[in-house]
C-alpha cells in the first residue's frame, strides 16, 4: 500500500492509486516516446492527442453540447474570478456598446467563502457595478455564517446583467445547491432573466464530475481547478458557450476594460489550449482519471458512490448530534456530496477527534483555518470502504464520549 493514509483533504486531495501507479511510468516514458511525460514538448503529436481524447472524455461523460467549448488553463479558480469578469464585461461591451458601467451590473449569488471571494475580486476589477444578489449569510442560524442555500424568492436577478455567477460548491464552508430539483436548495434556474442568452457562470471547482451538472447547457461558463476530483493542481478546466468567447481586443476599442491575453477564452479557444506552454504534467494525470471514470461506469456511476458515501457521513453526523456529541454547521437540504463539515462538542474534544482519527490512518480531516471545526472531503477517489472506516471510528468516538 506504499505507506498511506486515507486522506480526506479538501485539496489537493486523494487520487486513484491505479492512476498514480500508471502516471509513474508515465514520469519515465510517456505511451513509447522514450521520454516522460514531464519532459515531452506540449506540441508534440502524441501529448496533442493526448489532449484531445481527455476533452471528448470530459465532454462525452458530462454530455456537453456542441453549443460549448471545452478549455484548458492555469491559475486555478482564482484566476477565474477576474478571467470571467474580464470576458463578459467584453462580451456585454460588444452588445451594449453604450451602456455606462454604473449601468452593466455584475449579479453575484454569495453562499460561501469562494462566492464571496469572487465577487470582492469582481469589485477590485471595476468597470460595473457588482450586486450581491443574496447573501446567505443573511439566512443562516447565527446570522454570520454561511450554512444554507438561501429560499428561492429571495434571488431577484437583475434584468440584463453582464454576468450571474454562483459557486456550486463551496468548499469551505460545505454548503451545495441540491441537484434534486423539487429541493428549494436547488439553484432557482427557472428564476433566471430570460429574453437573452443569460451569461451563468458557475465554480465547480469541488464538484466537478462528481455527478451531472444540471442545466449545463443553461450556463455561459462553468470552470474548476482540477485539484479536487480530477488531478492535481495546475490545471483549470473550463466550459465555455461559444457566444462569450469574444474579441477583447475589438470590446476594450468600445471601452471595456482591456484583457491579460492569457485570460482571454478567444486566445485558449483559438490555439486549442495551446497558447502558451501548459500544465503537461497535470493535464497527463487528469487524463488518466478520466479514463478511469469512463471504465468504472463514467457519471452515473460515481453519482450513485457519492450519493451513499455522504448519505452514510451526514447519518454519523445526526446521530453524533443526537448524542450531543457533534453538531452539524449547515442547515439540512444544503449539506456538500463532497465536504462535509461538522462540529464535534466539548473542550478539547476535536483535537482528541483529529488524533484517534490520525492514529487510525485518516488524515486531512481538520475544517479550513477560516471556519475550524471538522471538514470530510469525499471526492471521487475516496472509496466506500474508507468511508466505512471513517464511520466506523465516528462510531467508536460517540460510544466513549456518552
Ligand atoms: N473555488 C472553489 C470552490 C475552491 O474550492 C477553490 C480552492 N479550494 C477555489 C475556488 C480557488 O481555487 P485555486 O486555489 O485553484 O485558485
Amino acid at each position: 500500500d506504499h505507506g498511506r493514509v486515507i486522506n480526506f483533504g479538501a485539496g489537493p486531495s486523494a487520487l486513484p492509486l491505479s492512476v498514480l501507479e500508471e502516471a509513474q511510468k508515465g514520469l519515465l516514458n510517456f505511451q513509447g516516446t522514450g521520454m516522460g511525460v514531464a519532459e515531452i514538448s506540449h506540441r508534440s503529436k502524441e501529448f496533442q492527442a493526448f489532449l484531445s481524447d481527455f476533452e471528448a472524455n470530459i465532454r462525452t461523460q458530462l454530455d456537453v453540447p456542441p453549443t460549448h467549448r471545452i478549455l484548458f488553463t492555469q491559475g486555478g479558480g482564482t484566476a477565474q474570478f477576474s478571467a470571467v469578469v474580464l470576458n463578459l464585461l467584453a462580451r456585454y461591451r460588444l452588445l451594449r456598446p453604450d451602456a455606462a458601467p454604473a449601468d452593466t451590473v455584475l449579479d453575484y449569488v454569495v453562499t460561501g467563502s469562494w462566492s464571496k471571494k469572487a465577487a470582492d475580486e469582481a469589485r477590485r476589477l471595476g468597470g460595473a457595478t457588482v450586486r450581491t444578489v443574496v447573501d446567505a449569510r443573511v439566512y443562516s442560524k447565527d446570522g454570520k455564517s454561511f450554512d444554507n442555500v438561501p429560499p428561492h424568492a429571495e434571488f431577484a436577478f437583475s434584468a440584463d446583467p453582464a454576468l450571474i455567477y454562483y459557486c456550486e460548491n463551496e468548499t469551505v464552508d460545505g454548503v451545495e445547491f441540491s441537484h434534486d430539483p423539487q429541493s428549494p436548495a436547488a439553484f432557482p434556474f427557472h428564476l433566471l432573466p430570460r429574453d437573452t442568452l443569460v451569461p451563468l457562470v458557475a465554480d465547480y471547482s469541488s464538484s466537478f464530475m462528481c455527478r451531472p451538472i444540471p442545466h449545463l447547457a443553461d450556463h455561459a461558463v462553468i470552470y474548476a481547478g482540477a485539484q479536487k476530483n480530477i488531478g492535481p493542481a495546475g490545471l483549470t478546466i473550463l466550459i465555455v458557450r461559444e457566444d462569450c468567447i469574444v474579441d477583447v481586443d475589438a470590446a476594450a476599442k468600445l471601452g471595456a476594460t482591456p484583457v491579460p491575453l492569457i485570460l482571454s477564452y478567444k486566445t485558449l479557444a483559438d490555439s486549442g489550449s495551446l497558447y502558451n506552454t501548459p500544465s503537461v504534467f497535470a493535464i497527463y494525470m487528469a487524463g488518466l482519471v478520466l479514463e478511469r471514470m469512463r471504465q468504472n461506469g463514467g457519471l452515473p456511476y460515481y453519482e450513485e458512490v457519492n450519493r451513499r458515501k455522504a448519505k452514510k457521513v451526514y447519518a454519523a453526523i445526526h446521530e453524533g448530534e443526537q448524542k450531543g456529541v457533534f453538531r452539524r454547521k449547515v442547515q439540512q437540504g444544503s449539506e456538500s456530496w463532497m465536504n462535509a463539515v461538522f462540529e464535534v462538542l466539548g473542550e478539547g474534544a476535536e483535537k482528541k477527534f483529529l488524533d484517534g482519527a490520525e492514529k487510525r490512518g485518516m488524515k486531512g480531516l481538520k475544517g479550513h483555518r477560516s471556519v475550524g471545526g471538522i471538514r470530510v472531503s469525499l471526492y471521487n477517489a475516496i472509496t466506500e470502504e474508507e468511508v466505512d472506516k471513517l464511520i466506523a471510528y465516528m462510531t467508536e468516538f460517540m460510544a466513549e464520549a456518552t
